[in-house]
């Protein structure tokens, strides 16, 4: 989980091109709404670290219809700024900022098109994350209640605190669960957080990806613990690579969380890693 820079479209100037690239009915439907959307854009930049409290769309029927095409039509404007988003000028960016387990391949609309018809294609309300946290989770909810239930990554400043942490329970099995750790200087940002890790089931994925990421890990482990049968080996070694991850990454990525989980587990360095991990 990350944020990502404010795409630097020039959004107006897009949104012209967009409406002059269309032809007739759609092209006189949006002309007429022109104006009213460019002032939502400016609304949009006035509540961006408040989405919640933006007044809601008064755009409906064949103008609605006509703005929600302007993104799924197959047109050349709408191809290049998909692209500029999906594949921004970034050194790292190849993990969902939602999720950091999937590959961003779709756009999300943050606000969502079918409630928000204006900012179909605001950039600013595009954010590129994974096929499985647009479609099969987020699709479009945003608000519960008057909270918002996902962090928009290009707004939501995530803070250099540790935002959630991993149990590790060795019996005859190892179970690793992950959960919210609430920071009580940054309540506004950890109430979404909690939704947001709720919302993309983040404990039931991260789960699976932890048991898969135990298992590749297991022959190296097994290779220091047997030089000195030092559990202490064992976890100075992964705390190593947390410490690493973190710098890497970030504290909040799910392996960081991970590493530095069973570095702290006794018993799952003493020879626990043999143990099967449920997913
Ligand atoms: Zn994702």
């Amino acid at each position: 989980m990350r944020n990502l820079p404010i795409p630097e479209t020039k959004n107006k100037q897009k949104l012209a091109k967009i409406i002059r690239s269309k032809n007739r009915p759609y092209k006189e439907r949006l002309a007429r709404i022109h104006s009213r959307v460019k002032s939502r854009y400016d609304d949009y930049d006035h509540h961006a670290n408040v989405l919640e409290n933006i007044s809601t769309s008064v755009i409906t029927g064949v103008c609605s219809d006509a703005l929600i095409k302007c993104y799924t039509s197959k047109t050349e404007e709408m191809s290049a700024l998909r692209d500029e988003l999906l594949y921004p000028e970034l050194e790292d960016f190849d993990e969902c900022p939602f999720c950091g387990i999937g590959e961003p391949t779709t756009l999300d609309h943050y606000l969502p098109k079918e409630e928000f018809p204006e900012f179909s294609v605001l950039s600013k309300n595009l954010i590129p994350v994974c096929g499985v946290c647009n479609s099969n989770y987020k699709g479009s909810n945003w608000i519960e209640n008057g909270n918002r239930l996902f962090l928009h990554t290009y707004y939501d400043q995530f803070p250099d605190e540790y935002l959630f942490e991993a149990s590790v329970i060795v019996t005859n099995k190892v179970t690793i669960d992950f959960s919210t750790i609430f920071v009580v200087a940054e309540p506004y940002f950890c109430n979404i957080f909690q939704h947001h890790f709720d919302k993309l089931h983040l404990n039931k994925r991260f789960k699976r990806k932890a048991s898969t990421e135990i298992k590749r890990k297991r022959r190296s482990l097994e290779l220091i613990y047997s030089r000195n049968y030092s559990a202490n080996d064992v976890s100075n070694s992964l705390r190593e690579e947390a410490n690493g991850l973190e710098i890497d990454y970030s504290k909040n990525h799910w392996k960081t969380v991970l590493y530095r989980a069973l570095s702290n587990s006794v018993i799952f360095c003493d020879a626990g890693f043999r143990k099967q991990v449920i997913a």
